[in-house]
């Protein structure tokens, strides 16, 4: 989340004052008191009113109370003083904060908001006054079965502050600011554990994910860190292990999910290959090698999730619709019309738009020596257009069969230095490894997480000799 100009205008003070249910602010993200610093770093020179109070931030995390005080506070607004009443010397002290009723409710199934503000005993008038004051209010016509929603209400049953709980972590709060409604997104930091755990493959990778208590999207996960160098489905061998580090996030000691693998290693017949995940100082995340080369390829191998190769790269091939001979420069990949079909690899679009017999064609330029080409979409991907940078897996388009196609399928070409290769067999270069100019940073982060894994390891093995011992 990046602190939008809108945070930074928000009387957060206000926001903060009071919190329903009694909860500590978790306003613990970092970005969330960054924006404020911003806030009021910014507000020097201006000439905005804001609250006098502190704002005290709790830092889940630690625990630790941060203070901020508002570096300088605006003269009064003008307003009319009764006669003879003498000018204040300070500021009249604030009115003390109303005393609010909150009351949540969890979205059903069915609810409309109109529905969830009559429960609350408030009108469709209170509903509309509050998303015409909050432009913000909109994502309130996104809720969802099973969020929550909180009202505030005054004594004489006026809204003062809403509460939309997005899901565990996010939240938009509503409070009543003069005569508009603020709103601020608030977000929780979970807590961060580290989990290890290790598996032998007995019959299959997911079952041996399973008892080791990983989640299949875990498995997956890891298959993916993988499966570069490591077919899941053929090379899989009885007795082949894996291990695995990864974070597990809590939020008041609950578990709510798991986080990013952060580093594993998988022994497949005998060859034993290590990963580690590292965030580059450009903030993108990607497994390497210990030593800082990729685990990935600069290309995938299948654009498409095909149902079968309908027909494969010939030169000397007679064409179906032609029939003449006319190399087929490139596969055919069958697949239901509509599925998506992937950039191969990062690279810039030189072409996406009709190209003859080729039907709806994107051409994607990687770098100096690859190009790759995709033919017969059924449509291009609303982003894609000529000169847009495309990464590595996103959807550029759709199989169709536009062009001269006997049925829906992905012609697939790919040329290295302006010559067209077999797309199946061709050596796919390793994508970038950490640049050397990045490598002390990428030593000082991965190293301590290998350390990590590595004494887990250890820990496990002498355990399981110690139960063997034990046994025997
Ligand atoms: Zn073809």
């Amino acid at each position: 989340m990046e602190p939008s100009e809108n945070t930074n205008k928000k009387p957060i003070a206000a926001l903060l004052r009071q919190y329903p249910r009694g909860h500590v602010i978790a306003a613990g993200s970092l970005v969330l008191g960054l924006s404020l610093l911003l806030a009021f770093s910014s507000s020097e020179g201006t000439s905005s009113s804001r609250q006098s109070q502190p704002i005290a931030l709790k830092l889940p995390d630690t625990g630790q109370v941060l203070e901020l005080e508002p570096a300088s506070l605006e003269a009064q607004p003008p307003f009319e003083a009764a006669e003879n009443s003498p000018q204040p010397q300070a500021p009249e002290p604030e009115p003390e904060p109303q005393t609010l009723t909150y009351t949540t409710f969890t979205v059903k199934s069915g609810d409309s908001l109109s529905v969830l503000f009559k429960r609350a005993g408030l009108s469709d008038r209170d509903l509309y006054e509050l998303i015409d004051q909050a432009p913000e209010a909109r994502a309130l016509r996104r809720i969802m079965p099973g969020n929550e929603i909180t009202f505030g209400l005054t004594p004489e049953g006026e809204l003062e502050e809403l509460v939309y709980q997005r899901d565990q972590l996010r939240s938009l709060r509503f409070a009543r600011q003069d005569d508009a409604f603020a709103s601020e997104e608030l977000e929780r930091t979970p807590d961060v554990q580290i989990a290890y755990r290790r598996a032998t493959i007995d019959s299959s990778l997911f079952l041996a994910g399973q008892r080791a208590g990983m989640t299949d999207n875990l498995t997956m996960e890891l298959a993916g860190i993988f499966g570069w160098d490591i077919d899941f489905i053929l090379d899989i061998r009885r007795g082949d292990t894996f291990s695995v580090l990864f974070e597990e996030h809590f939020l008041d000691g609950e578990k709510i999910g798991n986080g990013p693998i952060l580093a594993a290693e998988f022994t497949n017949r005998g060859k034993t290959f290590r990963a580690v995940r590292y965030v580059s100082a450009e903030g993108d995340a990607n497994y390497f090698t210990p030593e800082g080369r990729s685990m990935r390829r600069a290309f995938l191998r299948t654009p498409v999730e095909f149902t079968r190769i309908s027909s494969p790269f010939n030169p000397n091939r007679r064409h179906p619709v032609l029939n003449t001979i006319r190399a087929h420069k490139g596969t055919d990949y069958a697949a239901p019309r509509g599925t998506p079909v992937k950039a191969s690899g990062d690279g810039r679009i030189k072409l996406a738009g009709r190209k003859g017999g080729y039907g709806n064609t994107v051409i994607i330029q990687h770098g100096q020596t690859y190009e790759t080409l995709y033919a017969h979409l059924n449509a291009f991907h609303r982003n894609i257009r000529s000169g847009v940078r495309v990464k590595q897996g996103q959807i550029i388009g759709y199989v169709g069969s536009t062009g001269l196609a006997t049925g829906p399928h992905l012609h697939y070409e790919f040329y290295v230095n302006g010559s067209v290769r077999n797309p199946v067999t061709v050596e796919l270069p390793q994508a970038e490894s950490v640049p050397s100019s990045e490598l002390a940073r990428f030593k000082s982060q991965v190293q301590p997480i290998m350390a990590e894994l590595e004494q887990y390891h250890r820990e496990t093995q002498l355990a399981s000799v110690g139960n063997e011992l034990r046994v025997n």
